[in-house]
């Protein structure tokens, strides 16, 4: 039995999402957009799952718009938004979907500041706030950091964001389904989001707009998705991705608050066992599913790939960078060498993850990790 610690990359899909979906592939094959019984069945479907991701999200159906995941969202926002002139600010925590469009976009002329975090992985609302000017036509952050778990503080940026008029775009990615999302509290123009992170399909997320703000689509077509997605709807996806958010709202805290005890287990068996570890983070503001550690004098790719023989995924910083042997950009803005960057591995925790599974990987790296050590000592 292999034992899955990468829920951060991707996380199993539910039972329940997998049963809905079916429903819709085998029996429902309808166009939303046509006008007879079959289309209508399938309209009505995609509507329900939209009010399922509002409920969670703490917005209104409205405003949701499905897309094809978190990427495209992000890419949504950042170039329907930003042109030649105008002034964006962001974070060095950012995922690739963020720091890829803005790299493009700053060669056409957009000016971009990006505020490093801290040695824990936060950014200071105060220090993001103040790069604000008279140009700024966007804030883009994300609200947790796919590889540490650090949460940035978005309440207190969207307040000055909305005191100061300035839209703000959250990454919530990582967040949703691992801590409080709600839209009815924090207010922002637009949020990001992918199903498959939270136990739904993957291809399939959304782009929320909870003041209806108005973006031009990013791909141009049939007028779906009130004009903002041209396409014909994945619907089997987006009920798979409405029953994955019905799960994360109801099971919400108790989810947060096992996935917690687990990855603290894990923590205080390194902690006990081994010399020279360090959390990148820490346990303060940080996803309770989220154990990003540095095995000092350890390539993190060796353990990685002796873990994997041994039957245990982790990852070594983003998923969509393993392969590489560039150091953790995040870490590295956080103070990290990178020596100590190439040092860390990522254990996230989620669904179907027990007490014995921790164990047996705490065993296992109180083996490899001294093996390595002594192997590679110079
Ligand atoms: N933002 C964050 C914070 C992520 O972790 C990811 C997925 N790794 C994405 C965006 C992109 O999601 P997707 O690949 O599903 O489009």
């Amino acid at each position: 039995m292999r034992i899955y610690l990468d829920h951060n990359a991707t996380t199993p899909i539910r039972p329940e999402v997998v049963d809905a979906m079916m429903q819709v592939l085998r029996g429902e094959f309808g166009n939303p957009s046509s006008v007879y019984a079959e289309g209508a069945r399938a309209k009505e479907r995609v509507e329900v799952a939209r009010g399922q991701v509002a409920r969670l999200l703490g917005a209104e159906a409205a405003d949701i718009r499905f897309t094809g995941g978190a990427t495209e969202a992000n890419n949504t926002v950042l170039f329907g938004s930003l042109a030649p002139g105008d002034h964006v600010v962001t974070t060095l925590v950012e995922h690739p979907s963020v720091t890829e469009p803005l790299a493009v976009l700053e060669a056409r002329g957009v000016r971009v500041d990006r505020i490093a975090p801290d040695e824990h992985g936060c950014v200071s609302a105060s220090e993001l706030v103040a790069k604000i000017d008279d140009q700024t036509k966007l804030v883009a952050m994300i609200w947790a950091n796919n590889e540490t778990g650090s949460i940035q503080p978005v309440a207190e940026v969207a307040k000055h964001c909305n005191a100061r008029s300035v839209a703000l775009h959250v990454d919530a990615t990582q967040a949703i389904g691992k801590c409080t999302v709600d839209l009815g509290q924090v207010r922002v123009a637009s949020l990001s989001s992918s199903a498959h992170k939270l136990g739904g399909p993957k291809g399939v997320g959304a782009l929320v707009c909870p003041g209806g703000w108005a973006l031009p689509p990013l791909l141009y077509g049939g007028g779906q998705e009130k004009g903002l997605r041209g396409g014909t709807e994945n619907v089997a996806s987006i009920v798979g991705y409405g029953v994955a958010c019905d799960l994360a709202r109801t099971e919400g805290v108790a989810r947060a608050e096992a996935c917690g005890r687990l990855r603290d287990r894990l923590w205080q068996g390194i902690e006990s066992q081994l010399d020279d570890v360090r959390w990148n983070g820490g346990p303060g503001r940080t996803l309770s599913n989220t154990l990003n550690v540095e095995f000092l004098g350890v390539e993190g790719e060796v353990l990685l790939q002796a873990l994997d023989l041994e039957g245990v995924a982790v990852s070594a910083g983003a998923a969509c960078h393993s392969g590489s042997i560039e150091p953790s950009k995040v870490l590295l803005a956080m103070g990290r060498s990178p020596e100590e960057a190439r040092a860390s591995l990522r254990f996230s925790v989620g669904y179907g993850v027990d007490e014995s599974q921790i164990d047996r990987l705490v065993t296992l790296l109180c083996v490899l990790v001294p093996r390595i050590r002594k192997v590679s000592a110079p």
